[in-house]
């Protein structure tokens, strides 16, 4: 007979199992991800055409689609220490208030000061960028938790970083803001008067408020043009869902701790390095034929990359600088509406995961604005923390998931990603709070024009 041993509230694992390695999911695939193309000539880009935009060991893990397992420096592994392992939660409290057979799990990454997973990958691309040699790091933020997670780790290791933040979350958050001229980063709002690019955009729209593409192409073009500095970016990159396995890992080496098995893992989807760095390792089993799991991703019904856009060639950035990447996007142009999800709001997804849901190893599904707020506030009254309103959105597929369960009295077991907290949204919660909030989904029509202005290239 099995005895079932008893699942505390939280998993948590010793200092000395915080992974070592990461672990590289395109090892597995048997359709890798397509390579990245230069803007111009449409050639594949290799080591040396990327030299002049990133660091030369991150593009060496950006083209790598053999190693499975990449070691993590040493100094990357203790500053790991500091906030990591992240608690694996059985949220006991959610399952009674839902009176659901269900079993649900989430890996809390905002035990942070950045708030956010961000970390993960901050850390070592500003590692990379010291151990070259280089003064320091150029790179752009939307909602300001990439940037701030930037700050932190320059900070530590003691280079410049310089931050273009889209000009309107620059002048509606100004505490993220206050944050990262704390640890020393220099913010400057985008569109800006010091790039070309800049003066461009500001030129043809006047008063503009900014993009995310537009503060990429700000922040690349200053990393090309100043000695000793490089860009580096949070999220979509192989390299990104790379360094953010660490967050897989440790979710599998808890559950199998107690001998447990996923049915469903869940994660919410911008440019995908928090879902890819999840699920990797589950994905891996299911690539090599181990295991199976059901693997969804939620992204916003206002910027639905995965649901409703076209697997091709796209540009990263709204100049158009950067490489091209095939991924499932909405266009570069297009501009999602001013959803209070910042960190979700990304045209593209990431080639990785583009190239695994293309080849139907994951589901995708979106969820409304006023929806995921609702499933938020639900989580916070019985487990206590704060989400933020990207993480949410996985909550709130969670949360169907499990009611799901109750009218079936299937006992799935439920793994999602809580990917931050939301002690900066309370413009955002506010709105819900006072029955403000709106829910806008792009037309058919809207999205057409966009696709209409991808780029032409054969693949
Ligand atoms: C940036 C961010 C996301 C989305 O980014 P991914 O690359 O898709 O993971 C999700 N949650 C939080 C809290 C974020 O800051």
């Amino acid at each position: 007979m099995s005895v079932e041993k008893t699942i505390p509230y939280k998993i948590y694992l010793s200092e000395d199992e915080i992974p070592k390695q990461w672990y590289n999911v395109r090892a597995d695939m048997k359709n890798k991800p397509a390579p990245l193309l230069n803007p111009e000539t449409l050639k594949p880009m290799g080591f040396e055409d990327l030299r002049p935009v990133f660091c030369d060991e991150l593009i060496k893990q950006e083209l790598d689609d053999t190693t499975p397992y990449i070691d993590i420096p040493q100094e990357i592994q203790d500053f790991y220490k500091m906030y990591r392992p992240s608690p694996l939660v059985r949220a006991y409290c959610l399952e009674k208030a839902l009176g659901t057979p269900a079993k649900i799990y989430y890996k809390f990454e905002g035990n942070n000061t950045s708030g956010s997973h961000k970390l993960n990958s901050a850390i070592v691309q500003a590692y990379y960028a010291k151990q070259q040699g280089l003064k320091g790091v150029t790179t752009e933020t939307g909602a300001g938790q990439w940037g701030t997670a930037l700050s932190m780790a320059t900070a530590y290791l003691g280079i410049d970083c310089k931050v273009y933040m889209v000009k309107v979350s620059y002048e509606q958050k100004p505490f993220r803001r206050e944050v990262m001229r704390t640890y020393g980063a220099s913010v400057t709002p985008s569109p800006s008067m010091d790039t070309e690019i800049g003066k461009k955009i500001n030129a043809e729209h006047p008063g503009t408020t900014g993009s995310l593409g537009c503060a990429i192409s700000e922040a690349v073009e200053v990393a090309t043009k100043t000695e000793g500095y490089r860009y580096v970016l949070g999220s979509v990159l192989n390299q990104v869902l790379l360094h953010q396995t660490v967050i897989g890992l440790e979710a599998k080496a808890a559950l199998d701790k107690y001998g447990i098995t996923p049915d469903i893992i869940i994660g919410c989807a911008g440019g995908g390095s928090n879902l890819g760095g999840l699920i990797s390792p589950f994905m891996g089993e299911k690539l090599r034929g181990e295991k199976d799991y059901r693997i969804v991703a939620v992204e916003p019904a206002s910027c639905p990359s995965f649901t409703r856009g076209k697997f091709a060639y796209d540009f990263c950035d709204t100049g158009m600088v950067c490489p091209l990447a095939k991924m499932y996007t909405l266009g570069s142009n297009f501009i999602p509406s001013a959803n209070h999800a910042g960190g979700l709001r990304y045209h593209g997804m990431s080639p990785i995961l583009s190239q695994l849901y293309h080849d139907g190893y994951m589901e995708a599904i979106t969820a409304e604005q006023t929806a995921v707020f609702e499933a938020a506030q639900r989580f916070a009254r019985v487990e206590g923390i704060l989400p933020a309103p990207e993480s949410s959105h996985a909550i709130k597929a969670a949360i169907d998931e499990a009611l799901k369960c109750k009218e079936t009295g299937e006992e799935k077991t439920i793994l999602f990603g809580l990917t931050g907290t939301g002690y900066f949204d309370m413009v955002a919660y506010q709105k819900f709070n006072d029955g403000d909030m709106t829910d806008y989904i792009p037309t058919d029509a809207e999205l057409e024009e966009s696709f209409a202005r991808l780029p032409k290239v054969n693949d």
